[in-house]
């Protein structure tokens, strides 16, 4: 159990929305079946070892004996800086990011896994970062003349975010009290140094801003620290924090309330900021109240919608710039896929709509399984939808004044910047995290639909219940629940909104798009589901066809040949494809498309000899070089 300190009296005089679903601990819900082969294969590669492909930027001590002074120059990345806007003031404190989007990754993917060993390491790693904590509770990366005092680009805020939830997560996984001690004591000392109401910590004057602004995502850690304590210091402290964003100048504008509330305002901002930042607008319109932060939150729930593709992906390559989503155009950044998807979760956890559950699974079994390479450790930086090519540019295309070399798979990026590499290591663990949540204490939520096994307590008792399933690949479920003694409680299962019919022997009730089961359940009950589904066609904004079957989209692979570009270590290199084939496809009307055997068979238009032929369209996820989507 968590360590739950001043709940009560302090929830009770905010006007704060009511969340409709409360997360469980971390921990308490662990990966099986093909999602856990996956994580202990990243942990055998990329995500394990990132620490020694680029030792230099990981061991940069830059927490403690090395952090930043009136003097520090900015750290040589090893990458190409080309088309970069940012300018150099982003290099001071770029380490911390990776380090700590690293470590987030590494702790969380250790303790659901139980990998013994990675878990020793997250412990020296934490023990070595709370003896960098000063007396009056700093954990950063500013000296004493520095920190808290910013008229320009800084880290401040951001390198204590990405610590802090890696942190968070450990205290989570093992109730280490001396971390707890340190989290609550360094988060009053943020508190008391930009004192809430009366102060200005997005104050950055009129330069490039981008760290400035990552640190607004701080509110995850204020958040997490709400639901441990239930003081609603915190959430009070994240409100104002939106606020005082929205009200300084800043490059990363595109959530500012002012903005929000133009009618004529575009998306134009980097990617990765606008869609971490939907985060902070949610916590805020939940802590506050405010019918006008409610409004803010589905306005820019309706922007983001309108730069997202059907595979779950919005424009993040890099800035978006006011465009519209498009199947071979939009770019996206593997940072900007993490952050929408847990994005969403909080979305989820906080409305209950079920329909943001489809768009979790979207994200994360749609556009970031068919970002990573099937065949070798290693993600794309940049991928698009429809992607004919994978030699470092977007299908071909040249990009005036840069040399563009995101479009390949690496199990680093070093080459741009080593920020997608760690957050593809947190993306896994992060959904995981949300596939099982709290309604009250007697109804347990299978919010995302994934092989797992939960465990938690019902009315004090203990219980497990293991998801055993293929899914995404299948759509059936069994749902083995064990529990010390029988026990009566509800189980509501997400019904996606690619189900046609549910068939199981269970007697249920659809309430508000979950499948609710309410009985008295034995030591050791079952319960068996089936979704039904067809073969779905859907259309883009741009008017072009897509097939779906389930949760999962599927394109047509096209045959690539593979070249090897910068090897790291042995076994962990650059992978770049070439098409073999440039045949394109059209849809036609009458196409016959089925489903058999984890593949849509159907016939489409030959855009070379304008003939039809039978076509095989697999998982969008499994493919690396693929058509998705048919004029
Ligand atoms: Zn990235």
């Amino acid at each position: 159990m968590l360590v739950i300190l001043l709940a009560g009296p302090l929830t009770a005089q905010t006007n704060a929305r009511q969340e409709k679903f409360q997360k469980l601990p971390l921990g308490a819900i662990k990966p099986a079946g093909w999602i856990k082969e996956q994580m202990q294969k990243d942990m055998a590669g990329f995500v394990g070892n990132l620490d020694q492909l680029v030792p230099s930027l990981i061991n940069d001590p830059i927490y403690g004996e090395g952090r930043l002074h009136k003097h520090s120059k900015a750290k040589d990345l090893g990458n190409l800086k080309s088309g970069d806007a940012a300018g150099d003031d982003q290099y001071q404190w770029w380490n911390s990011e990776t380090q700590s989007n690293w470590w987030d990754g590494y702790i969380r993917n250790a303790f659901l896994l139980n990998d013994s060993s990675a878990i020793e390491k997250s412990r020296k790693h934490v023990q070595a970062i709370l003896a960098t904590q000063d007396s009056d509770g700093y954990l950063g990366i500013y000296d004493r003349e520095l920190r808290y005092h910013f008229s320009a680009e800084n880290g401040e805020l951001w390198s204590k975010t990405t610590l802090y939830r890696g942190l968070l997560a450990y205290y989570e996984c093992t109730k280490d009290p001396k971390t707890w001690l340190a989290l609550v004591r360094t988060v009053d000392n943020v508190m008391q140094n930009y004192p809430v109401n009366q102060s200005d910590p997005f104050y950055a004057g009129t330069g490039f801003s981008g760290g400035v602004a990552h640190g607004l995502t701080f509110t995850d850690v204020l958040d997490k620290m709400f639901q441990l304590t239930g003081n609603a210091k915190y959430r009070e402290y994240a409100v104002f924090l939106y606020r005082n964003f929205s009200q300084n100048l800043n490059s990363e504008k595109d959530v500012q309330l002012p903005n929000i509330l133009n009618p004529e305002y575009k998306l134009q901002c980097h990617g990765v900021h606008t869609y971490e930042h939907l985060r902070p607008l949610i916590l805020a319109a939940y802590a506050s109240g405010s019918k006008e932060l409610s409004n803010a939150l589905d306005i820019y729930e309706s922007r983001i919608k309108h730069v997202t593709t059907l595979t779950g992906a919005a424009i993040g390559d890099e800035w978006i710039g006011g465009r519209t989503a498009s199947s071979s155009s939009t770019g996206y950044e593997y940072c900007s896929l993490h952050e929408l998807m847990d994005s969403y979760t909080v979305l989820f956890q906080k409305s209950g709509a079920h329909t943001n559950g489809d768009v979790v699974e979207n994200i994360f079994y749609n556009a970031a399984q068919g970002s990573r390479d099937p065949d070798h450790s290693c993600i794309a930086y940049l991928k698009t939808d429809n992607s004919y090519e994978m030699l470092g540019t977007k299908n071909g295309e040249a990009e005036p004044g840069r040399n563009q070399t995101r479009y390949k798979y690496s199990p680093v990026h070093q080459d741009v910047a080593v920020c997608c590499s760690p957050n593809a290591g947190r993306i896994t663990p992060y959904f995981i995290q949300s596939t099982w949540m709290k309604e009250k204490d007697s109804v347990l939520v299978a919010a995302l639909l994934a092989p797992t096994i939960v465990n938690t307590s019902i009315k004090n008792i203990p219980i497990q219940i293991e998801e055993r399933t293929a899914y995404p690949y299948q759509q059936q479920f069994s749902f083995i629940i064990k529990a010390d003694r029988s026990v009566q409680f509800t189980l509501k299962i997400r019904k996606p909104d690619w189900a046609t019919a549910i068939q199981t022997k269970e007697h249920y009730k659809l309430e508000q798009g979950f499948i609710v089961i309410r009985r008295k359940f034995s030591q050791n009950d079952r319960i068996d589901i089936k979704l039904i589904t067809r073969v779905m066609v859907k259309e883009d904004l741009e008017h072009k066809k897509y097939f779906s079957y389930g949760p999962l989209v599927y394109a047509m692979p096209i045959k690539a040949k593979k070249q090897m570009g910068r090897v790291y270590l042995p076994g962990f290199e650059d992978w770049m494809y070439s098409p073999v084939s440039k045949t394109h496809y059209d849809y036609v009307q009458n196409n016959a498309a089925h489903y058999s055997n984890g593949k849509i068979l159907l016939q489409l238009k030959n855009t070379s000899t304008k003939k039809i032929e039978k076509t095989t369209l697999v998982p969008f996820g499994t493919t690396i070089l693929r058509q998705v989507s048919f004029k």
